[in-house]
């Protein structure tokens, strides 16, 4: 998961390995006291979970509604704001290389560019998908290298995946001002 945050509408990125404390600017409050993030290993509910402590519930705003204390399921590209910043949270692209095991992967498994039997042993690559897209392609990994040498576009043909695409980033500045306006108006009109 990535943890890409703002200050003064700048934007730094950051990989998230553990949990991670996000605490104040000014570190006032004690790290026990500051939200914390916990990246998700099976993405089916969520990317990431948000645990607010007691002591700054409603001092995170999730789409613009304050966060109650507890743990809070983040998707891909969710965004909170906490102590004046802004985050927003990210799958990671990551494509790899294992051995082809039968007992592991199924018997009778086809890469799906050249349709050809994989044969025990030799290196594969598992599509990684695409947000909210899952993809059980297979591929060759020398197939694989050989389509992206081949041809820059190349894309996953079970699901889109571009291997050339990189990581989701953050909206840019104008659509960013264009959310805080839709932030205000509801924190208004609630
Ligand atoms: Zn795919």
């Amino acid at each position: 998961m990535i943890l890409w945050t703002s200050e003064n509408e700048g934007h730094t990125r950051r990989v998230l390995r553990e949990a991670e404390s996000i605490t104040p600017d000014d570190a006032s409050e004690p790290a026990d006291e500051s939200p914390v993030l916990v990246p998700l290993q099976d993405h089916d509910q969520g990317i990431g979970a948000l645990f607010v402590p007691h002591a700054v519930q409603g001092e995170v705003t999730h789409n613009g509604i304050a966060l109650p204390a507890g743990f809070h399921i983040l998707k891909h590209a969710d965004q909170f704001v906490y102590d004046n910043r802004r985050f927003w949270v990210a799958v990671k692209v990551q494509v790899e290389s294992e051995s082809y095991q039968p007992d592991v992967h199924g018997q009778d498994q086809f890469c799906f560019v050249t349709k050809a039997r994989l044969e025990e042993g030799e290196e594969i690559l598992n599509c990684p998908g695409r947000p909210g897209a899952p993809c059980v392609a297979v591929y060759r990994r020398a197939v694989w290298e050989k389509a992206l040498a081949a041809n820059p576009q190349f894309r996953c043909p079970g699901c889109g995946f571009d291997p050339n695409g990189g990581d989701w980033e953050p909206p840019t500045r104008r659509a960013r001002n264009l959310q805080r306006s839709f932030d205000l108006a509801e924190e208004h009109s609630a």
